[in-house]
């Protein structure tokens, strides 16, 4: 029988990635969302698709569906987007997690839960793995996600603890790749959109900050491998490359990569900016098993080949691109 899918978010970059994804091994996908900070134009390529269907909804408000799977990814992951509206951005994380999580115990559907790096804050411990609780402030600029997104862990575990729901905790690290939007303000849509149209590439403070940067490919091929992991695995998974970066070096590659004349200039460091991000996907490789393949020049090679196109296409002054 075809699997019936609900991605929440399925406008967004990772969410549209996994969409295509699901539908190329057969499933049925219905992509929910608000669109808030999302465009519809990253799924019209799916919108003839015959096992394919949107809805413009805001998960803060209740949905009736038969599915049987819900990846809930809703909620804008940049700081850009989701400071604009940080009630918002908590009440998605957390209303959001409550109606979906009440959706799939009425429906007995499994559902996976997008967290993410930021539940471990600005961390003391490196890499971090799924045990290391984390060192989050709690009213910081960042806390309407950080903690909504905590929230929404705790609330996945009580059901399943409580109601016995077959849930599943991604913990995704910094993803990059075709169709990030290039006016979130994320480091590796930033560094290229400059650097095509030959501006200086600004680097927050002196860019000995690291992080590592996951192919999107490789992310979505884990989020789908964790979702059709066995009920026993319900304890969070950390997704991502463990290839550390610093923001600096990664300047420097793009700068190669685009071949553009535009220099490194300095900013200061944003507020609860991370000094650094590593996971320890130990528990991915064993259990799921998986790792990922793309290195950082191949993945930087086809973001920088999508953003050319884009801006090529006339559609790139309307996308933002200059
Ligand atoms: N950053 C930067 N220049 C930019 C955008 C970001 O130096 O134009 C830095 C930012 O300060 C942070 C790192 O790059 O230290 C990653 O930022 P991003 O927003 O992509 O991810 P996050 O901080 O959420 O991991």
């Amino acid at each position: 029988m075809t699997k019936r899918v609900a991605v929440t978010g399925g406008c967004g970059f990772l969410g549209s990635h996994l969409c295509e994804k699901l539908l190329s091994t057969g499933c049925e996908v219905l992509c929910i969302d608000n669109c808030y900070s999302s465009t519809k134009a990253s799924i019209y390529h799916l919108q003839d698709h015959p096992r394919f269907e949107s809805l413009r909804h805001d998960i803060t408000f209740p949905l009736y569906i038969e599915v049987d799977e819900i990846y809930d990814l809703a909620c804008p992951p940049s700081p850009i987007h989701y400071q604009r509206d940080p009630v918002q951005t908590i009440k998605t994380c957390i209303h959001g997690a409550i109606n979906m999580l009440g959706l799939a115990k009425r429906i007995k559907a499994r559902i996976l839960q997008a967290s993410t790096s930021e539940v471990y804050g600005d961390p003391e411990i490196h890499p971090q793995p799924e045990d290391y609780w984390g060192r989050v402030n709690p009213i910081g600029i960042r806390s309407c996600y950080d903690e909504g997104k905590r929230c929404a862990e705790t609330l996945f575990f009580d059901y399943h603890r409580q109601h016995g729901l077959d849930v599943k905790i991604a913990r995704i690290f910094n993803t990059y790749g075709p169709r990030m939007q290039p006016d979130d303000g994320r480091v590796v849509s930033n560094f290229i959109v400059q650097a095509i149209y030959n501006r200086d590439l600004t680097v927050y403070g002196d860019g000995s900050q690291t992080r590592s940067f996951c192919y999107v490919d490789d992310l979505i091929d884990c989020l789908i491998r964790l979702m059709d992991a066995q009920a026993t695995l319900s304890g969070p998974v950390n997704l991502g490359n463990p290839e550390e970066i610093s923001i600096m070096v990664l300047a420097d590659a793009e700068i190669c990569e685009t071949g553009t004349t535009a220099k490194v200039i300095t900013k200061p460091l944003p507020d609860d900016d991370r000094l650094r991000r590593k996971p320890d996907i130990r528990p991915a490789g064993e259990m799921l098993p998986w790792k990922p393949s793309t290195t950082i020049e191949d993945g930087l090679k086809s973001t920088v080949s999508h953003f050319r196109t884009l801006a090529e296409d006339h559609h790139g002054k309307r996308d933002g691109l200059r």
